[in-house]
């Protein structure tokens, strides 16, 4: 596995920004937290992807600090890559650093999450208001009728809101005509699961446990909720949703304890990020697909396909080498 590779080595930089290298060209990534089990895979794909184009990348994990994500952008900055990827933590706080990156000529690709107001080059991720309508969707067929609990995103994550807005555009005409009543709401900070937990937990007590379905917006969340659930024993008779399809979340799946998970195939969005990154740097032209606002510009963006993944197409995971059949047995 690909180790990230901290500020030690990024003293093989040139003091000082640098001309761009396109022909190796020096990428910093920029990731909010490797705690999470999917950027750990979202870095090493994107490493490998890149070393290949003759790149070479420098990682660093914010650990969901925004001050640290700064700090280390800023870091990347004067050590003179050639394009910063960023997963940001706040969507909201990264204007200056990129400005001075911009100042620098280092080219900014917003990787998974949107920057938002500040002069990004590119955008990459997935469909993330069709993540949000696979969920709704998910629950809907399963739960025509009833309470609903909506358990939100991180409030500093662009993608909380987009989620949000697919969630939504299923469930408005059901809460319209009367058949489903949303009986809570609420963001999770940094997508944590034992808030999640906690959130659910009050909103049973609140509700005298009648809450018949759950849209969590991931599976650290849905695995929060799940908790929830469990100790009133309530798991598997209430639907929760996911997305990421990390290896727990999928064992869930498929014992029945969470109705379905997105999976949205790491490789192709790193591979393609590595792609982009570089194509940046070497002044070509990448293959956008779609233009979004980030308050600041229209970001010129690609956006991924993702896939809905219930117990009956768990096997595309080991089709696609995301994990092997062991895994999934829990072996
Ligand atoms: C990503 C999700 C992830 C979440 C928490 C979101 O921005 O799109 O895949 O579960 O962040 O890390």
């Amino acid at each position: 596995m690909g180790a990230a590779i901290g500020l030690g080595c990024a003293l093989l930089f040139a003091s000082g920004p640098s001309m761009a290298d396109a022909k190796n060209p020096k990428i910093g990534f920029s990731i909010d937290d490797l705690r999470l089990e999917r950027w750990t895979r979202d870095r090493d794909y994107f490493i490998g992807a890149a070393e290949k184009l003759g790149a070479k990348v420098y990682v660093q994990s914010a650990d969901a600090s925004e001050q640290r994500q700064i700090a280390q952008i800023e870091n990347l900055i004067s050590r003179g890559v050639d394009v910063l990827v960023i997963v940001p933590y706040n969507a909201t706080v990264l204007n200056n650093a990129i400005r001075e990156a911009k100042k620098a000529k280092i080219k900014v690709l917003s990787y998974d999450r949107l920057i938002l107001n500040a002069d990004v080059d590119a955008y990459i991720s997935f469909d993330n208001k069709a993540v949000g309508e696979l969920q709704a969707q998910s629950i809907v067929g399963l739960k025509p009728k009833g309470n609903y609990y909506l358990l939100g995103g991180a409030p500093t994550d662009n993608n909380a809101k987009i989620l949000r807005e697919g969630q939504m555009k299923v469930l408005q005409p059901l809460i319209d005509k009367g058949d489903i009543k949303v009986v809570g709401r609420q963001w999770v900070k940094d997508w944590s699961a034992s808030e999640a937990m906690s959130i659910v937990e009050n909103a049973l007590t609140a509700n005298g446990n009648k809450i018949d379905a759950v849209v969590a917006s991931n599976d650290a969340t849905a695995g929060g909720a799940i908790q929830a659930l469990a100790s009133q024993k309530l798991a598997g008779k209430v639907p929760v949703s996911g997305q990421d399809a990390d290896l727990a979340a999928v064992r869930r799946v498929i014992a029945g304890t969470q109705a379905m998970t997105v999976y949205k195939p790491l490789k192709t969005i790193a591979t393609s990020a590595a792609t982009l990154a570089v194509q940046l740097v070497r002044n070509e032209k990448p293959a956008y697909n779609s233009q979004i606002n980030n308050g600041y510009k229209q970001v010129s963006t690609v956006l991924l396909k993702p896939i809905l993944l219930t117990k009956s197409n768990v096997d595309m995971l080991v089709k696609d080498g995301f994990y092997t059949q062991g895994q999934l047995a829990g072996k």
